[in-house]
């Protein structure tokens, strides 16, 4: 019997095929995000969508409460939601960088609070973040990017090696180019076509489904084997 999945940012892009993935292969999933439309739309079996921006620690652990009433306890929390505002450091709005640490790391740490003492407390669990390869590497005009998902590769190890004793997993995705909405947010509109232009140069990018594959590659080791670090990107990728 396959136990509760939660997976944030599911409304689109990388959530959304590993919702699928994971709805495939039997897992009750709680999917959350702010587009609930979106989330509703998969129409996925055992699966409770709810409203939540990921930021709003109190509205996240209500919608862990009402998910484990109704599957049982979190198995497996995928930290995807994320933003990427790219952008000149000498021009860029500060507003934009709180954003993305509010997002990317703030909200991810809050989340993993949310559901680390009781996998502890059971010696079973898993912990998946979507960092990237700009948590490994730098690009131009990634700065405060590059910053949150380094920090989410550190955070994902440090916390990887605090709860190991527990039986507990963490592990971190490091994506290359997938092609999703995430580009989109970005303001200029110059850094969206160097992007893309990039993209090009190298024959395409990954997609969505790609990562899916992965997480559910992770997930579906025993859990006495934890994949602590996953770098996955189209082959052309420099
Ligand atoms: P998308 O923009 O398609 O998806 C982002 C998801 O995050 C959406 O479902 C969005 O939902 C959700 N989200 C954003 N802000 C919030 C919030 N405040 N509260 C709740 N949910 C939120 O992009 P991707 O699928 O590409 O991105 C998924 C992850 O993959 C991100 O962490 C990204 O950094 C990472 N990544 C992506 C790469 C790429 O090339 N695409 C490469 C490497 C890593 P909603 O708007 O409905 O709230």
């Amino acid at each position: 019997m396959k136990k509760l999945v939660v997976i944030t940012g599911a409304s689109s892009g990388i959530g959304k095929a590993i919702a699928r993935r994971f709805s495939e292969a039997g897992y009750p999933l709680l999917l959350v995000a702010r587009r609930i439309e979106k989330l509703a739309a998969l129409d996925l079996p055992n699966c409770l969508c709810e409203q939540v921006d990921v930021t709003d620690r109190h509205a996240f652990e209500q919608a862990i409460s009402k998910a484990e009433a109704q599957f049982g306890p979190v198995e497996c929390l995928i930290n995807n939601a994320g933003v990427m505002l790219l952008g000149q450091i000498d021009s860029q709005d500060s507003g934009e960088w709180s954003k993305m640490f509010d997002v990317n790391v703030l909200a991810l740490l809050g989340s993993m609070q949310a559901v680390l003492e009781p996998m502890k407390t059971r010696q079973s669990g898993t912990i998946i973040n979507v960092s990237s390869i700009a948590g490994k590497k730098t690009f131009p005009n990634h700065a405060a990017y590059c910053g949150t998902k380094f920090a989410v590769s550190a955070i994902s190890e440090n916390i990887r090696e605090e709860v190991a004793e527990f039986g507990v997993r963490v592990t971190s995705i490091c994506p290359g180019a997938v092609e999703t909405e995430l580009l989109s947010h970005t303001t200029s509109t110059e850094i969206k076509a160097g992007y893309e232009d990039w993209k090009q140069t190298m024959g395409g990018a990954l997609i969505a489904d790609d990562i899916a594959r992965a997480a559910l590659f992770i997930q579906e080791q025993p859990q006495y084997v934890c994949i602590r670090e996953l770098v996955i990107a189209a082959t052309r990728q420099q």
